[in-house]
């Protein structure tokens, strides 16, 4: 096991991971901006390097700093958390050429799962169902462009194989505008992500987001710890999650995990991923893998009881995982609502000081958070800044005590989004576990 790891992160993140590592004893450096010098969770490190300003550009994405920081503070290993360089393929092979240890999948697993092209071959390959569309990135010649839309069936949606965070998307009615549709993707895919390939997938009409969580080792052990369900989502943004996901059968649950789990092992996937899956009509077709812990990493851990964060230390320092899939058992309902820094009316992001915090807690609830009375939420990051979980036997039980935690968060000097949860842990559609991923836009509509 390590006795020293960097964390390459901020906010709730950085604090999740410094107490799994207290929690194994393992010393903690934290690699900070100085917007964040202050912060909860660099104060409750063992050690901090600052390594650059507030822009994240020259802080938390500069590769260089970060690894010099590892290697002057003889750490052994480096936690990038979610975001940031979580994703970036080049930045693991430089840690890794470094000498030291990359806290998430090897960069060859990332780089073939960043490619959604490559992705989806690998998973047709394992026998994971995807969504139908063009096999592979599409051709050049407009005929035969047209011909595989025609036979996928329209609405089609066009993808860039690059893409992330909801971007480089289109959404195709007609023949008439699919050439046109193409060349403005690949223009803008070209821009933002630096490959100007696409592909083609049948737009499901209203499905679901649910996902798998996996752990894998590096002795070939691979595990699934049941599903979640995202579909409460903003701009392809997630806003509430929830699992186990509602009306998934346990026939269903080990069908699609099993097969999460023997892509792992076909692919020597190792440490923590997600396969990301839509989900209409009882069918799951699957739209990309997530090469990291998630936000919403939390919620799984309460219905499994397993240490995600925990686990991918372990599996990093060569250890085998903890836990055998006959292990895994799932308890009762959890839910997250992610608290974040914003105006309730316009959804713009809102940083400012903090003057009181009063986060709820007991029984069955989890906050994972870094704010706290008097602290100033800096302008240059992501508005989250805390995840309410519960857990309780029953979904029906869960939500109660959603709604109880909700009434008992306070947070005074900043806007925040805690009046959404509360209202939508009363809507009936959401309560009765009746939404697709287009529910909460349509909802915002009718109620905003
Ligand atoms: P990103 O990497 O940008 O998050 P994804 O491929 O995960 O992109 O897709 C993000 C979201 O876009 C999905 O959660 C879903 O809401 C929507 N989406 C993607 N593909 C399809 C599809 N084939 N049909 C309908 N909606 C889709």
């Amino acid at each position: 096991m390590f006795s020293k790891i960097l964390i390459a992160n901020r906010g709730e993140i950085a604090l999740r991971i410094i107490r799994a590592c207290k929690q194994l004893g393992i010393h903690t450096v934290i690699a900070h901006s100085e917007a964040d010098k202050d912060s909860l969770p660099v104060r409750l490190a063992d050690e901090k390097v600052c390594i650059g300003p507030a822009n994240a550009t020259n802080s938390y994405l500069n590769q260089r700093a970060i690894v010099s920081a590892a290697k002057i503070t003889g750490s052994q290993a480096i936690h990038p958390g979610y975001g940031f360089l979580s994703e970036n393929a080049d930045f693991a092979a430089l840690i890794e050429e470094s000498g030291l240890i990359f806290i998430g999948p090897t960069a060859d697993n990332i780089r073939k799962m960043g490619d959604k092209v490559a992705a989806k071959e690998q998973m047709t390959m394992a026998g994971v169902p995807c969504v139908p569309g063009s096999e592979g990135a599409l051709p050049t010649k407009p005929e035969q462009v047209i011909k595989i839309a025609k036979d996928v069936g329209y609405p089609v949606i066009i993808k860039a194989a690059s893409g992330g965070g909801g971007r480089g998307m289109r959404v195709v009615e007609k023949e008439a505008d699919l050439l046109s549709a193409i060349a403005m993707t690949q223009t803008e895919a070209k821009a933002n992500f630096g490959s100007s390939i696409v592909y083609l997938e049948k737009y499901l009409q209203a499905p679901r987001h649910i996902e798998i969580q996996v752990l894998s080792d590096t002795h070939g052990n691979a595990i699934y710890l049941g599903e979640r369900d995202c579909s409460m989502q903003r701009r392809h943004q997630k806003v509430i999650e929830e699992a186990p996901a509602p009306g998934i059968t346990e026939t269903q649950r080990q069908q699609i995990g099993q097969a999460c789990a023997r892509a792992c092992q076909k692919m020597q996937y190792r440490g923590a991923g997600t396969f990301e899956f839509l989900y209409e009509n009882g069918e799951f077709f699957f739209i990309e893998m997530n090469t990291r812990v998630q936000v919403e990493h939390t919620i799984t851990e309460m219905i499994t009881g397993v240490d995600i964060v925990r686990e991918q230390i372990r599996v990093a320092a060569g250890l085998s995982l903890a836990h055998k899939q006959s292990d895994i058992a799932i308890t009762g309902h959890a839910f997250e609502c992610r608290i974040n820094a914003e105006n309730a009316n316009t959804f713009l992001p809102n940083a400012g000081r903090i003057d009181y915090c009063h986060m709820p807690a007991g029984f069955g609830v989890r906050v994972d958070s870094h704010i706290e009375s008097n602290y100033t939420v800096p302008p240059s990051y992501d508005s989250l800044i805390a995840k309410i979980c519960v857990h309780d036997h029953s979904r029906e039980q869960a939500i109660t005590k959603m709604q109880a935690a909700l009434s008992e968060a306070q947070i005074t000097g900043i806007d925040t989004n805690i009046g959404l949860h509360q209202r939508l842990f009363k809507d009936k559609v959401f309560c009765d576990g009746q939404m697709s991923i287009h529910y909460l836009a349509e909802w915002i509509q009718d109620n905003i």
